[in-house]
């Protein structure tokens, strides 16, 4: 038998946590209240407890959480947000709905990160705020982002959704600035059995609005002081988000050994590795190589019954959604080479140690097929 590595078993999360789970599900539906009660109120109390901050918010996803943190800050129409241009287009989407206009910045090449030193080129007299993304689960330099808003008087909304747990400088991600958003998809780190997000802010006074936000604009009942949004976590993700919490720093750290095992083993091959500054603890929530001749590499993977993705095949500039800005091809080229490079490998807390050798051994051949190849050419 073929061994076949997935690209990531989110059903094993819930095989490991299944006895708490199951335990927390009962105890929700058996208690009658299912919106807005207890359960919700203590992950949030211990999510801003892990996080290391005064409040969380529970949110319908993350990308809610972005957009309703935009709308907290009174953030809308005319103005402008500063986003990376190579993020997942949730990032952006957050912004429109908001009303404003994204102003997308390129990244830093190595960490695939917002580049700090081409930020203070966008800020106009428009600009209100910088979304910076922990990219990949690898933090993003906050201290000189944080530099630029505070000399323009900006918010700073950490776009958080991929890197539960992640540090900079021994600081975990998530209060590293005015307020961070975070996404409890299955597949995150941190993942819920459905939809699922967060904000965590130090700000009293966001954290009340977000309250309103979520519910109907509403801070008592049947008071409405904004046209707001229904976007609750209910009762039943937030009991197994707080069993799954508990988990959380396990599996990140094999998460960790994995990534570790790949730098290790896929140095001097020619294969552009992740780059870890100094600083940097990253969640490894995926491990992203880069190869100018990526899509045969992920064919050769594909036959040697490796699974992989691509984080992500179109910038959000080139989608369609986005031709308004007529931002065409060639207008961010960082972004775009990222883009046609990029490629994810297996990893998630419950690869084995060989299958991860599969996988090492398979980019490895991959490589050297290649190298044949070209020499024969
Ligand atoms: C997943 C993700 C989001 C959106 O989260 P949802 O819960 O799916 O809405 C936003 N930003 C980034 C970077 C993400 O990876």
């Amino acid at each position: 038998m073929v061994e076949t590595v997935p690209f990531l078993d989110v059903g094993a999360t819930y095989q490991e946590s299944k006895t708490g789970v199951a335990e927390a599900v009962a105890r929700v539906l058996s208690s009658g209240w299912y919106l807005l009660g207890p359960e919700l109120e203590a992950f949030e109390r211990e999510f801003a407890a892990y996080t290391g901050v005064k409040h969380c918010i529970g949110m319908a996803s993350g990308l809610d959480a972005l957009h309703l943190t935009l709308r907290a800050m009174a953030i809308g129409p005319g103005e402008e947000v500063i986003v990376p241009s190579n993020s997942y287009i949730a990032t952006w989407l957050a912004v429109s709905h908001a009303g404003a206009t994204v102003v997308p910045v390129e990244p830093d090449s190595r960490t695939y990160n917002l580049d700090p030193a081409l930020i203070e080129g966008k800020v106009t007299g428009l600009t209100r705020a910088i979304v910076p993304v922990h990219l990949y689960g690898q933090p993003a330099d906050m201290d000189p982002i944080r530099d630029v808003a505070r000399r323009h008087g900006l918010w700073v909304l950490e776009d958080a959704a991929q890197a539960h747990g992640a540090c900079y400088k021994g600081r975990r991600v998530g209060g590293l600035g005015d307020a961070a958003a975070w996404s409890f998809y299955p597949s995150k780190n941190l993942g819920a059995f459905g939809n699922g997000g967060a904000v965590t802010t130090d700000s009293d006074y966001l954290a009340e609005r977000l309250r309103a936000w979520r519910n109907y604009g509403s801070k008592s009942k049947y008071t409405n002081e904004v046209c707001g949004f229904n976007s609750r976590l209910d009762e039943i993700q937030a009991a197994v988000l707080r069993v799954k919490l508990s988990y959380l720093d396990h599996w990140n750290e094999r998460r960790k050994r994995i990534a570790h095992l790949y730098l290790q083993e896929l140095q001097e091959i020619g294969l552009g590795l992740p780059f870890v500054p100094a600083w940097a603890d990253p969640a490894w929530h995926v491990f992203v190589v880069r190869s100018s001749d990526r899509d045969s590499l992920r064919q050769h993977l594909s036959e040697a019954d490796v699974a992989t993705l691509i984080h992500y095949p179109i910038p959000p500039h080139l989608q369609e959604a986005y031709q308004g800005l007529h931002l065409g091809n060639g207008s961010l080229p960082i972004s775009e080479a990222i883009h046609r490079e990029v490629l994810s490998l297996p990893i998630g807390p419950h690869l084995s140690d060989a299958q991860v050798h599969l996988v090492v051994n398979a980019v490895r051949g991959s490589i050297r097929h290649d190298r044949s190849l070209s020499r024969q050419a």
